[in-house]
């Protein structure tokens, strides 16, 4: 073993490639886009490192499998890192990515439980699969590595590696929202799931809510279990072990999306869209196809400010971009077919001569049209009823070069924890309060939608991807963490709503 050596393993669901067949029947491989795969990879090739995960092959049919691991091994030439595939049969997909990660904790963890399915063979599923990665991690880690597991549906792979002996630094990011202890409490086995999370050397949480929910649940979960804070950090004591826990929000490639924002494609895909609306702000909405990002309400709320705000009528026209996202699944078809229904309904009733409110687009855009909508668009309406995250919101405001827009942002996206000084918060389920912070938007005068957006910018362009990586990685190998940066503490809820004695216990 090569001591001298300490790499980077990153670990997750799925490689950062997707595999499909060219016009030739050829298997072959697209480098993944989004901004995890854009901070990471110049890690992993300075450093020299392994990205692992499951090729999105089931290794039930052999020769697909071969096929894609010689392709992976070609790829892995040209990437500068190793690619090293999980083998996952179809059971096993079925399972624990299709049951256990998306029926029960996907769910669950988005304080939807009405959605949940919770199937003890689900449960079986994840833990072995977990397992299975933890031994593929073992395999080729070597002393020294620096291992960074992503997501929820690799939550026990810290405590099978522990159990595997491996005695690397094992850290992980949550990146969906981790839910109050009321809602984790109804997850079969959740306390074998919340002490294999203290498994991992340091945890990172999106918001300073998803850090205290999951705090929470230690403490009242973990017998002999110690927290104590320092700075924005905090450190659990736990059989011998310390375990870090912080909130790193994550960031966008700030400087990428403002660049191309202003190029010269994008510009002409902009002015073209703005010039078939004439005298009329667009409102957008973008989002994947799922139940929690709360668009059935969204098209609801904007039903209400019509009827509410008659003068939006012929002056505003709202675009819905929905990403369509597993289809196959009867839950997120009914979801379609739900949206199309709202969507002729609401078109139904308020369409005039050359006004259609809404503009329902149902396809991924290319990056030049979704930067174009996002540059053009005075407002945003981004309103998911929980969301780890929801970068489209910072991508929205990195494109809007005019600093002339204006972003409605629901409380329960993470975002809202950076984005509060300068977005207009609203209750999803709010449809007046929705409606009217529509018309308010619609509204504001300019110098209002300056300053704001001017906010918000600031904050995106300084906690941007690479600071997110930055500062997860240091905090997780900083020997003294007393002088560790301390990270705005943002939460939502305004300090008047919080109950007196929460406030005096801290
Ligand atoms: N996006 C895309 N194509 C589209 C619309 C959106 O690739 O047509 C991207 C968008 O740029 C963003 C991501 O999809 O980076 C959505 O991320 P978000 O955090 O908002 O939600 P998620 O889908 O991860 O829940």
């Amino acid at each position: 073993m090569d001591e001298t050596r300490r790499g980077l393993i990153v670990v997750s669901n799925r490689l950062p490639y997707a595999l499909s067949r060219d016009e030739a029947g050829r298997l072959t491989l697209q480098p993944g886009a989004g901004g995890l795969v854009t901070a990471l990879v110049p890690v992993l090739r300075n450093r020299g490192g392994t990205w692992i995960g499951w090729s999105g092959i089931e290794s039930d049919d052999r020769q697909l499998q071969a096929e894609a691991a010689r392709v992976l091994a070609g790829a892995t030439r040209d990437a500068g890192y190793q690619l090293q595939p999980v083998p996952l049969s179809h059971a096993e997909v079925e399972q624990y990515y299709h049951g256990y990660s998306n029926e029960t904790i996907w769910p669950l963890f988005h304080d939807l439980q009405s959605q949940c399915r919770f199937d003890p063979e689900y449960g079986r599923a994840y833990d072995a699969v977990n397992r299975r990665f933890a031994e593929t991690i073992a395999r080729h880690a070597r002393v020294g590595d620096f291992i960074w597991v992503h997501d929820y549906q690799l939550m026990l792979v810290g405590h099978h590696l522990r159990e595997l002996g491996v005695t690397a630094p094992v850290v992980y990011f949550h990146h969906i929202p981790f839910p109050s202890i009321d809602i984790f409490l109804k997850l079969p086995r959740r306390s074998y799931v919340i002490r294999a999370l203290l498994g991992y050397d340091q945890l990172g949480f999106q918001t300073a809510r998803d850090k205290r929910n999951f705090l929470q649940c230690v403490r009242t979960l973990v017998d002999g279990a110690r927290v104590r804070s320092q700075g924005s950090l905090h450190l659990i004591r736990w059989e011998g072990r310390e375990i870090r826990v912080g909130a790193f929000p994550i960031g966008i490639d700030f400087e990428e999306f403002a660049g191309q924002a202003a190029q010269e494609e994008v510009s002409r895909r902009a002015w073209n869209i703005h010039a078939g609306l004439p005298e009329r702000q667009i409102i957008l909405g973008v989002d994947r196809l799922d139940y929690t990002k709360g668009i059935p309400h969204r098209l609801e709320a904007v039903r209400t400010a019509l009827k509410r705000h008659p003068e939006l009528h012929r002056r505003l026209t709202f675009v819905q971009v929905v990403v369509p996202s597993r289809v196959d699944v009867p839950k997120y078809a009914r979801l379609k077919e739900e949206i199309e229904r709202l969507v002729g309904e609401i078109n139904g009733e308020f369409t005039q001569g050359g006004w259609v409110p809404i503009h329902y687009v149902y396809r991924a855009l290319p990056r030049e049209e979704l930067l174009a909508y996002y540059r053009t668009s005075e407002i945003a309406l981004i309103t998911p009823l929980q969301d780890g995250m929801n970068l489209v919101a910072k991508e929205y405001c990195a494109c809007t070069l005019e600093d002339n827009s204006v972003l409605i942002l629901s409380e329960f996206a993470g975002s809202a924890a950076q984005l509060h000084r300068g977005a207009l918060l609203v209750n999803p389920y709010d449809v007046e309060e929705v409606a009217d912070a529509i018309h308010r938007a619609y509204m504001m005068p300019s110098e209002e939608r300056r300053a704001r957006m001017r906010r918000m910018r600031r904050v995106i362009r300084q906690q941007h991807i690479f600071w997110w990586v930055d500062t997860f990685m240091q905090s997780a190998i900083a020997k003294d963490l007393s002088d560790f940066p301390v990270l705005e503490e943002y939460d939502f809820i305004p300090p008047e709503r919080v109950h007196p004695e929460e406030q005096s216990s801290g």
